[in-house]
């Protein structure tokens, strides 16, 4: 097999390679990790690119100690799993992954205390040479050796005679690490890796909520461009939390819930974004459009912030809002402990009550209230039977899931499209897709909110009933809560999809505009207070858009 010669052209040919054609695989980093990735998915058979800042091993991986080891720290810590692991590996390089860059190395132990120490020490590296040998492999290395002071200085004279009674002589290996990274970078490119020094991921391209590829920055020439990835890793080392905040501050697979002094605090993912709260302050103010303050935001970041890693900040905040708990109050209880049972009641004949519950049990409450009124009926009601009603979208969602792929190639639309197509409207994503395939402008992303595509705003006027921007912007869509600009530069285009949809006249669609504009200032300028007054003031300055124009009714 001929190796791949890295020579001048190759870096620029590698970049258009990667520029023009989707790869299985992007690896961000060519440090040994990245370079050992790009090798591994090249050898599955795999297309992968590998892009690094500066050259390749230019970060940790050129300035390591050297040693190919099975670390005798660890064994002194007990972790026999992870030194067999390193003895494992370095029995491989030695002998045949890279034969000709490891290379063993002896290294000599001074012992200053006659007995114990010797059999500490003894013990230790015989422990070390005993797990090399069990691993089944032959060692590839000399075994350890007691030595005497005179044995020791011939091996070392330049040890001070009296500094040392003895000494134990044992064998590890070392390694270029520099030339190591770039021999795996130029295997992974003989195996077909297109690889590039001095190119920057500097972003992430994306197609709603999954990453589709990188940006990145050709540090030669100052050029940018998207190179398409099934999958991105993210090698960089020291740098992976930067190049993490690059898709968002909070790194969990899982969302994230602990206590605090009057309730517990969520971080639940959403997206590609998070959702956190919640205070469980009182509110007493207006109910329709309850206000988050600074002190509020303050709060939660102060809580949030006391389990994260990287503290989060004002300018992660990308959304904000607020909702009021129908609870079961007394007189005096703080929010979080009032009850969120429910309750059904008929204070006066003919009307049924019901108060508290939760979200989650809306079902159970509905069921509950209508038992309550059946009972008031005259004649026979029947039983509740919602456990088995599935909602609309429902039927039919796991085979179109199944189908997702055909549907993306049906539709020309990226898979991640298709998939949120069916987070959001289940079965019913047909239907959008239909719009879509009625009106090719509709499959395009929303510029300024681009997790959504046109076609959702138009199918919230058409099936959905959303009448004014604010209803697509903020609930048919998550745009005001998803987006930095919180859906202020999305609001014109919106707009104009839903003049359409609605019959606006210009009037009416800049009148929206405006409002949702003033909306979203207003909230902004709440949420800069340091009282709930004070922003529920600010709040209440911008009024929602009714009654809408005659045009709309
Ligand atoms: C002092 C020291 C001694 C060590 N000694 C040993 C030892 O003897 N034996 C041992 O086994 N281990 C040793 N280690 C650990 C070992 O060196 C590291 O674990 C390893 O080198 C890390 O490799 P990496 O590929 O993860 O990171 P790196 O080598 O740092 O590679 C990350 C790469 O990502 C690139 N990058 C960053 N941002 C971007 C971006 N936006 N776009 C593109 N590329 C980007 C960087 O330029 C960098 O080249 C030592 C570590 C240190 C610090």
């Amino acid at each position: 097999m001929e190796m791949a010669q890295l020579g001048p052209g190759q870096r620029s040919a590698a970049l258009e390679a990667m520029a023009a054609t989707e790869h299985q695989v992007v690896v961000v980093g060519g440090g040994v990790v990245g370079a050992g990735i790009a090798l591994d998915a090249a050898t599955r058979g795999l297309t992968v690119g590998l892009v690094e800042a500066r050259d390749f091993a230019a970060g940790t991986s050129s300035r390591s100690s050297k040693l190919i080891h099975g670390g005798l720290r660890y064994l002194e810590q007990l972790n026999f799993g992870l030194v067999r692991e390193a003895l494992t590996e370095r029995s491989l390089l030695l002998r045949g992954i890279a034969p000709h860059l490891v290379r063993p190395v002896s290294f000599i132990f001074p012992l200053t205390h006659r007995v114990w120490e010797r059999a500490y020490v003894g013990a230790g590296v015989g422990l070390y040479d005993t797990l090399a040998l069990s691993l089944g492999q032959p060692r590839g290395l000399p075994a350890h050796r007691h030595l005497t002071r005179r044995g020791a200085l011939r091996l070392a004279p330049a040890l001070r005679r009296t500094a040392f009674t003895g000494a134990v002589q044992y064998w590890d290996a070392q390694v270029d690490d520099a030339r190591f990274v770039l021999t795996l970078v130029r295997t992974a490119a003989t195996y077909g890796a297109q690889v590039a020094s001095r190119a920057q991921v500097v972003g992430f391209l994306r197609e709603g909520a999954r990453v589709t590829g990188v940006r990145v920055r050709d540090l030669e020439t100052g050029a940018e461009l998207a190179i398409r990835a099934q999958q991105v890793v993210n090698a960089t080392g020291v740098w992976t939390d930067d190049i993490q905040a690059l898709v968002g501050r909070i790194h969990s697979s899982a969302g994230i819930i602990t206590r605090t002094p009057v309730s517990v605090l969520f971080v639940i993912p959403w997206g590609r974004h998070w959702i956190i709260g919640t205070t469980d302050t009182d509110w007493s103010l207006d109910k329709a459009d309850p206000a988050a303050s600074r002190a509020d935001i303050d709060y939660l970041l102060g809580r949030v912030n006391a389990v994260l890693a990287v503290p989060l900040t004002h300018d992660d905040v990308e959304g904000v809002y607020a909702g009021l708990r129908p609870l079961l109050s007394g007189e005096s209880d703080v929010t979080s402990r009032l009850s969120r049972e429910h309750m059904v009641a008929q204070p006066v004949p003919g009307l049924v009550m019901i108060a508290g519950g939760k979200y989650t049990t809306y079902r159970v409450m509905a069921r509950d209230a209508v038992d309550a009124v059946a009972h008031s009926l005259d004649g026979k009601v029947p039983p509740s039977c919602t456990d088995a009603v599935p909602l609309a979208g429902a039927d039919g969602y796991p085979a179109l899931w199944n189908s997702r792929a055909r549907l993306a190639a049906a539709s020309r639309l990226h898979v991640a499209r298709i998939e949120h197509l069916l987070r959001r409207f289940g079965s019913l994503a047909e239907e959008v897709l239909a719009l879509i395939g009625s009106r090719a402008d509709l499959g395009r992303p929303i510029s300024g909110a681009d997790d959504y595509l046109r076609a959702e705003v138009v199918y919230g006027c058409t099936h959905e009933g959303a009448r004014h921007l604010d209803d697509v912007l903020a609930r048919r869509t998550h745009v005001s809560i998803e987006t930095a600009d919180r859906g202020v530069s999305a609001a014109p285009e919106a707009a104009e999809l839903m003049a359409g949809a609605l019959g606006w006249d210009a009037d009416q669609t800049g009148r929206e505009i405006e409002y949702y504009r003033k909306h979203i200032d207003a909230e902004r300028a709440s949420q800069a207070m340091d009282s709930d007054r004070a922003a529920d003031a600010i709040r209440l300055g911008a009024p929602e858009i009714v009654p809408a124009a005659d045009s709309v009714r």
